[in-house]
């Protein structure tokens, strides 16, 4: 027998601690924001919000901490996070400040420009309550976004939520996710750094894989990564798959499946939510990687950042009905 690389999902919830977020998205593609427009949404967002929704979605014991405002894009996502099983119990609901959100249009060339209201908002308002240290004592996960660590207040909480899960056998995941428009100083590069180093398993795309290993080519990377104690990377790779790479030297490749992209934003995080509830509710790598390639993909053919998070009922009919890339 092998160690398991994450703690069973019996020693308590999953948290990602974040940004909660609507987002507002262009019905048209184009540059920007500088003339009137058709718009749809509030949609229930925030990378850290859609991890953990798919993990909640799919079965696993699932938690969230951070904070919304008083008002309708608030309780947008509480009702969604409620209704897809996640404990929302260490969610603040800030009375002076109003919910994150962010505006997206997609350019012809996939690209995308953001309107943000994020670090004034009710988003980036939360830190160490009651609610957060009773949940963090009982949880067995810690996943950490790349994002998040932009925000003072999830750091804080990040810090010693680590020290603390750890201690009780828990175990930590990291998806770097990090944006280019969102850029990392000295200080969170640091932190960002310690986190990896820290990680059970790590779940990075594209690029972010040598950017975490500090190292370039993806072989090299890999190697890098467990060097510095990580168990397991998984590497996203869009609509060209993913890939399991173990401690052991053992490598899974799962193709992506064939659908038609509406719209991309959320893929990794619904691939990382599923991916992490599915291990460790004790499924295989194999299992777990073909769940989080259907949930990143599902995720792809509806509008909006979370509308395609996936029960594990529904990835079934999924995957049995979905043809894969040769
Ligand atoms: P995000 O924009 O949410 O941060 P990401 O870059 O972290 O995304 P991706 O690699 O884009 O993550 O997507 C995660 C997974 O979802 C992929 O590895 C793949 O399995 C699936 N996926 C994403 N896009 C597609 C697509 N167009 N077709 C099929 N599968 C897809
Ligand atoms: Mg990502």
């Amino acid at each position: 027998m092998t160690t398991p690389v994450l703690s069973p999902d019996e020693l308590g919830p999953t948290v990602c601690v974040g940004e909660i977020l609507v987002e507002i998205v262009a019905t048209s593609t184009g540059v920007g924001f500088l003339e009137a427009q058709p718009l749809i949404g509030p949609y229930p967002s925030g990378a850290p919000a859609i991890f953990i929704d798919q993990c909640g979605r799919i079965g696993g014991n699932a938690a969230m901490v951070g904070a919304v405002g008083d008002d309708d894009f608030g309780r947008v996502n509480i009702e969604r996070l409620q209704r897809d099983g996640v404990d929302v119990s260490a969610i603040t609901i800030d009375p002076d400040f109003p919910t994150g959100s962010a505006f997206v249009r997609y350019r012809p060339d996939g690209s995308r420009d953001f309107v943000y209201n994020i670090a004034k908002s009710a988003a980036a308002r939360f830190g160490w309550t009651q609610g957060v240290r009773d949940l963090i004592g009982r949880s067995g996960h810690l996943h950490v976004m790349g994002t998040a660590l932009s925000m003072s207040s999830a750091c804080e909480v990040i810090d010693e939520a680590v020290r603390i899960v750890k201690k009780r056998g828990g175990t930590l995941s990291v998806d770097p996710n990090i944006r280019k428009e969102l850029r990392l100083d000295q200080v969170t590069e640091e932190r960002f750094s310690r986190l990896v180093s820290m990680a059970d398993l790590l779940l990075p795309s594209g690029e972010e894989l040598e950017r975490a290993a500090g190292a370039d080519g993806e072989e090299i990377a890999i190697q890098r990564l467990f060097e510095r104690g990580i168990k397991e990377i998984v590497l996203k790779r869009g609509a060209e798959g993913a890939t399991c790479f173990s401690r052991d030297g053992a490598r899974i490749d799962s193709p992506a499946f064939l659908v038609t992209e509406v719209d991309p934003t959320g893929a990794g995080d619904c691939f990382g939510g599923a991916y992490l509830a599915c291990r460790r509710l004790g499924m295989s790598v194999a299992q777990s990687i073909t769940y989080a390639s259907a949930a990143g993909a599902r995720n792809v053919t509806v509008r909006g950042p979370m509308e395609g998070a996936g029960t594990r009922g529904e990835l079934d009919s999924f995957i049995a009905q979905t043809p894969r890339k040769p």
